[in-house]
């Protein structure tokens, strides 16, 4: 996995785990290649709200004392590992095995530090679609992206469509 690549996917997990979302193939695959449990809701709880300020103000690009408060709560410990086999090393920011919720702080923390300050691969952005409270990860290269899921952009569509119909029949 490419040190870019980590960043983003770390980043992938907290906007998931921040919309409240199934475990994806990517989070299965991240806590298995860490040695890593799943956490449970009760677990979860201690992280998720400084996870969800963090994430906000990452889509917002500022203000940024959630991503310092939650970087003060789970410091990232940074290594180089080479599990994906040697000369395939990236960045870690917590232990492998490590307690679930501590990993995924420490994790998530540093990979939105890094979208905070510019990553080179992707932002994060509020859904756009009018009643949903989404997240999504925006790793197009034009930085298009607007909506957390084709349902969400579809309907948009579809309501702007109705709209601009209901004027002009007028
Ligand atoms: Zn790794
Ligand atoms: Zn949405």
């Amino acid at each position: 996995m490419r040190y870019v690549a980590y960043i983003g996917n770390l980043t992938r997990m907290a906007v998931e785990l921040v919309n409240g979302e199934e475990p994806s193939e990517l989070r299965r695959e991240f806590f298995l290649q860490h040695h890593v449990a799943e956490p449970d809701a009760d677990e979860l709880g201690g992280l998720l709200p400084y996870l969800r300020e963090a994430v906000a103000a990452v889509a917002d690009g500022a203000p940024i004392a959630p991503v310092n408060l939650l970087l003060e709560r789970f410091p990232p410990l940074v290594y180089v590992s080479e599990h994906d086999g040697e000369g395939q090393q990236h960045l870690h920011f917590a232990c492998d095995g490590e307690e679930p919720v501590a990993w995924l702080g420490r994790s998530c923390a540093a990979a939105l530090a890094h979208v905070i300050c510019g990553d080179p691969d992707v932002t994060v952005g509020r859904c756009q679609a009018g009643d949903c409270v989404r997240f999504y990860v925006d790793d197009s290269r034009n930085r298009s992206r607007r909506f957390c899921s084709n349902t969400c952009a579809s309907r948009t569509t579809v309501a702007a469509y109705r709209a601009r119909r209901k004027a002009t029949t007028r």
